[in-house]
């Protein structure tokens, strides 16, 4: 069988989890097994990467950005290949242009095009336990790239898909895939399996374990994934397709705090203005969530939708930038809310699902700002400060806990 183990940050934070990862990896090879492992920057190496760049550069040039955050993965692959030396497991570390892993150009959110395998099998078939840097690729320039934060599980998965891999585990600190995140909820209970349509809308929607790309890719090609935990042999949680429901309806209540609303009032009511506010962001790289458009009052009309906290302050330059192409008469933002959605294959067939959490959020007196719905997902926006006890609440009307 052939493996992909994809480590995060804290799996692999000092030299005690380095070895505690190696003999891991080290038993599946013994095995027989053919082993890639995947890894992530030590601890929070990334985030002081990137505070050292702010500190020299408060605006960076993406590319310098990228050439710095991807050492943090190459000091994790180095280590650990010295130590399956030390362990007498034969094994090589690589990065992402000794693999050869192309991306597009876009640097600090960079797409995985295409994997040459054949250095990978070249190793793989001489027996050694193959080592490769998460986050990272080569681009057309052979420039190096970075996926956008929490790009390595999307580097594991796309490995497996190309080396066509019997499983891609991806190793966290916590158990598996949850109703709910654990510290915000307690009781909150571990999922067996969940499909993959459910946990993109999960890892979209503010559950951490897994970068929402990888779970995309995953669906697409078909991997066998698994999320599990460094720390101990606990049963992970199964992500796959049309997977079975263990008790139907709701299968996980996420919050998502990196939200902020920007409201674009008094805009012309007349064809082509949606397209033009969108574009403008959609040309810019920022994705926007919820839109919301009021019915339109004589010749005016407003738009409300969602972005990123962390993209807030572009989208509102480039908004009062071409205010005379949006035709906005006023544009505000606010920065403490949140989202807080249920996701469900189980709410495709069943009516009450949306009352029912209206009902949970009212009798737990949170207020509604925005509303959104897929066939698998129901998302309100709310105060910041509501939204651990919403989770709760909510959590608790649909019966999730443990
Ligand atoms: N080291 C990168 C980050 O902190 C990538 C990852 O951990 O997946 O975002
Ligand atoms: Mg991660």
């Amino acid at each position: 069988m052939l493996i992909v183990k994809k480590f995060g940050g804290s799996s692999v934070a000092d030299k005690d989890r380095i070895f505690h990862v190696a003999e891991r990896c080290a038993e599946e090879y013994e095995k027989g097994n053919q082993v890639v492992v995947v890894l992530s920057a030590m601890g929070k190496t990334t985030d002081g990467l990137l505070a050292k760049a702010h500190e020299i550069d408060p605006n960076p040039p993406k590319r310098e950005l990228d050439m710095l955050l991807v050492t943090g993965e190459q000091v994790s692959v180095s280590l650990m290949a010295m130590a399956f030396h030390v362990l007498g497991v034969p094994a090589v570390s690589l990065n992402a242009s000794q693999v050869a892993m192309r991306t597009t150009s876009a640097y600090g959110s960079a797409k995985l095009k295409r994997i040459d395998t054949e250095r990978i099998r070249n190793e793989l078939d001489s027996r050694r336990i193959v080592i490769i840097t998460g986050f990272q690729g080569v681009n057309k320039y052979d420039d190096m790239t970075t996926l956008g934060r929490g790009g390595s599980d999307t580097t594991a998965v796309a490995l497996a898909a190309a080396l066509h891999a019997d499983a891609c585990e991806i190793y966290t600190d916590v158990e598996g895939v949850y109703t709910a995140d654990p510290r915000i909820v307690p009781n909150a209970r571990k999922l067996k399996e969940v499909s993959y349509d459910e946990m993109l809308e999960l890892a979209s929607l503010g559950a951490k374990v897994l970068h929402n790309r990888s779970v995309e890719m995953a669906k697409k090609y078909g991997v066998n994934l698994v999320v599990l935990s460094s720390l101990n042999r606990a049963e992970g949680t199964v992500v796959k397709e049309g997977a079975k429901m263990e008790r139907m309806l709701i299968s996980g209540v996420a919050a998502d705090k990196n939200t902020a609303r920007i409201s674009v009032i008094g805009v012309k009511n007349e064809p082509g203005i949606a397209f033009k506010i969108f574009n403008l962001l959609a040309r810019n790289h920022i994705n926007v969530d919820i839109i919301i458009q009021s019915v339109g009052r004589e010749d005016r009309k407003d738009i409300s939708f969602t972005v990123a906290r962390t993209d807030l302050q572009e989208a509102m330059t480039l908004l009062n930038e071409n205010q005379s192409v949006t035709t906005a008469r006023e544009i505000t933002c606010e920065e403490g809310v949140a989202k807080v959605s249920i996701i469900g294959a189980g709410m495709l067939s069943n009516p009450g699902v949306a009352a029912k959490m209206f009902e949970a959020l009212y009798s737990a007196n949170v207020n509604i700002k925005m509303i959104a719905t897929s066939e698998i997902r129901i998302t309100v926006l709310i105060d910041e400060a509501d939204a651990n006890r919403a989770v709760r609440t909510v959590h608790d009307a649909f019966d999730l806990a443990d």
